[in-house]
């Protein structure tokens, strides 16, 4: 007989209904997250049949928050937050001015008290983290500079929130004027002058960044460190787990600083250490599931009724959220110089709120400052306008994309050395290359590296698909064509010039984009050498069929020259290093094919001689 396990039904209600829901949606071709709303929408307690236990779902959906912006502190260096604090800044101050005075102005409509507009119009003010996150990383935007705008100016909005949260009890008096100031609860910070609790917040959260940056710089890169060479995955993943959640669970119980920003902090102070790529990749999977579950507590909080019975303040409120918010963020973007693209990215990326929206208004409904109908108002709006923010995505994509060709026929009508118009930041990144005869390298990290140093020392020809703005960077510094993006990205591998192209090398290692990118290059030219990278049977098979011509696993590579190493008894030191010939195996084998000479791989080192290539000839399959 099964035993009362809300936790566990909570957990298998949710992830199951958001999977079906979300590959119908998908299958739809819209974003999964409308399939995990509806998921949650149907777990919750305003539609019929079972019912999830909201405390716990929202509790998972911390984890959730949690864990993405672990994830995203791991990419993102100290430098990276400093370089964009001059937008973020008065730009997230700016904003939550306007939505603020807009939800004021809303609320003095339906004839609100200044206070409880204020709370409304703050709650209206602050976007998702996760949503914000899921709709960066789908597009692999989180490491653009507009990625890092948007993710610094949430990080700007996540503070005043705290600070928000903090003062909200103590101004309780000030503001709930008109509401029942006999139910108000106990409130301890009342008395207390409001200059103090500010400067206590703000000591706190200071002592938390300077703990951090002193102690926690050192400590927690030492720790992953020795875990990783106990050689234990399990140690390593559980430290990875128990240092993202530890931090942000001390950060909130003893700094009063929210779970997000000091996971935010923990995965910053990775970031520079050289394991982080591997923390990153360990905490993916959780991280996943968990923001999922983040939908899902969503979804259950939406009362269907309110459609019917509070249409008209409905509509204004989900026009703040939506086109209030996002025309004050484009022209503040926009003001600071920034490109017409830019602008419309940062504007849709914060065009949506979330859970500290639900947060303030839960604590101003206490606090009697906030009507019940404000809550309910401001939950309707975080899933309409959650449910919207995906399309605005799909319509910026369109946008760019017609952008994009009109550029395109500009270029093609200028004489060259016409710089085209205004966009300054997008320009090398969108033009079609005009390259023939040329070697398209798709990622540019271990692999793809090798591969372009051998072929720029042969001399052919090439363009870099890339999507790390620092690899961008560098190789835009020394002179390489570069796309900068997704290749995965339909419309930027059509600027590749794939039909003119002698051989495409797929050198990332996630074989499901691999396979996208693999197909739409072979329906772009049927007579593309497509060179690509597996680490398994199972995915040499998958590249395989999606049209590869030749793949090179990894691991078989590293076992062959390990092997030769060690037969050939050319090497009598067996203790040397070993990295060498494993690089130039797997190397040679990439770059064979083509008709023309191999390219050398590491030049100097790199002896082509006739004995060495035929033991590391590729046999793919
Ligand atoms: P590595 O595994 O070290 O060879 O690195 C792979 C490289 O490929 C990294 O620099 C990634 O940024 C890049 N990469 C991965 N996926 C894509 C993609 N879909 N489009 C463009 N670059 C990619």
């Amino acid at each position: 007989m099964l035993h009362h396990t809300p936790l566990i039904a909570t957990i298998v209600a949710g992830l199951g209904l958001a999977f079906v829901l979300g590959a119908i949606a998908n299958r739809l071709k819209i974003s999964p997250l409308v399939g995990y709303l509806l998921a949650g929408i149907a777990v919750g307690p305003f539609t019929p049949g079972f019912v999830a236990d909201q405390g716990l779902a929202n509790e998972l959906a911390e984890i959730g928050v949690i864990l993405l912006m672990f994830g995203v502190g791991l990419h993102f260096s100290l430098n990276d937050l400093l370089s964009v604090r001059a937008i973020a800044i008065p730009g997230a101050i700016a904003q939550i001015a306007v939505a603020t005075l807009l939800g004021m102005g809303l609320g003095w409509a339906m004839g609100w008290p200044p206070g409880a507009g204020f709370v409304f119009g703050l709650a209206l003010s602050v976007a998702s983290t996760v949503v914000l996150l899921r709709a960066l990383q789908e597009r692999r935007m989180v490491e653009t500079e507009r990625g890092r705008i948007a993710v610094g100016w949430l990080i700007v909005e996540d503070l005043a929130m705290v600070l928000a949260l903090v003062l909200l009890p103590a101004l309780a008096g000030l503001l709930g004027g008109s509401f029942d100031p006999a139910a108000r609860p106990e409130d301890p910070l009342a008395a207390r002058d409001v200059a103090t609790t500010i400067a206590i917040t703000l000591a706190k959260v200071t002592a938390f960044v300077v703990l951090m940056l002193v102690v926690g710089r050192r400590v927690i890169p030492w720790l992953l460190h020795y875990v990783a060479h106990t050689g234990s995955r399990e140690l390593f993943r559980l430290a990875v787990l128990a240092v993202a959640l530890g931090v942000a669970y001390g950060a909130a119980a003893l700094f009063g600083v929210s779970f997000a920003l000091g996971a935010f902090f923990a995965g910053m102070i990775l970031s520079e250490s050289p394991l982080s790529q591997r923390a990153a990749e360990e905490s993916l999977p959780l991280r996943d599931a968990f923001a999922v579950l983040f939908f899902v507590s969503v979804g259950m909080l939406f009362d269907p009724r309110i459609l019917l019975e509070d249409p008209l303040p409905l509509i204004g409120t989900v026009l703040i959220i939506i086109a209030g918010k996002s025309v004050a963020a484009f022209f503040i973007v926009r003001a600071f110089g920034y490109t017409q693209g830019t602008a419309f990215t940062i504007s849709a990326s914060l065009a949506q709120i979330g859970e500290f929206s639900f947060i303030l208004a839960g604590l101003g409904v206490g606090l009697q400052i906030l009507p019940e109908a404000g809550r309910s108002l401001i939950l309707a709006g975080a899933i309409l306008s959650i449910l919207v923010n995906p399309f605005l995505f799909t319509a910026l994509d369109h946008m760019k994309a017609r952008a994009e060709r009109a550029k395109a026929k500009l270029a093609a009508a200028e004489p060259a050395g016409h710089p085209i118009a205004d966009e300054p930041e997008e320009a090398p990144a969108l033009a079609p290359t005009a390259l023939a005869g040329h070697a398209v390298i798709v990622g540019y990290g271990r692999v793809g590296s090798l591969v372009g140093e051998g072929l720029a020392a042969a001399g052919w020809p090439m363009l870099v698909i890339e999507e790390r703005q620092p690899l961008i960077d560098q190789l835009r510094g020394d002179g390489r064509e570069v796309l900068a993006g997704n290749a995965a990205d339909a419309s930027l591998l059509a600027l590749a010039g794939l039909e003119r192209a002698r051989i495409l090398f797929v050198a990332i290692p996630e074989a499901f984009e691999a396979g996208q990118i693999i197909s739409r290059a072979r329906a772009a030219s049927a007579g593309l050498r497509i060179v690509a990278r597996a680490h398994s049977d199972a995915e040499v098979e998958h590249l395989e069929g999606h049209g590869a011509d030749l793949i090179i696993m990894g691991e078989r590579e590293i076992a062959r020259a390990m092997l030769e190493h060690a037969l050939s008894g050319s090497n009598p030191a067996p203790s040397g290093p070993a990295e060498g010939p494993v690089s130039t195996a797997a190397l040679q084998a990439a770059a064979e094919p083509p008709p023309p000479d191999p390219p050398p791989p590491e030049a100097p080192a790199a002896d082509p001689s006739a004995g060495e290539r035929p033991a590391v000839q590729p046999r793919p399959g």
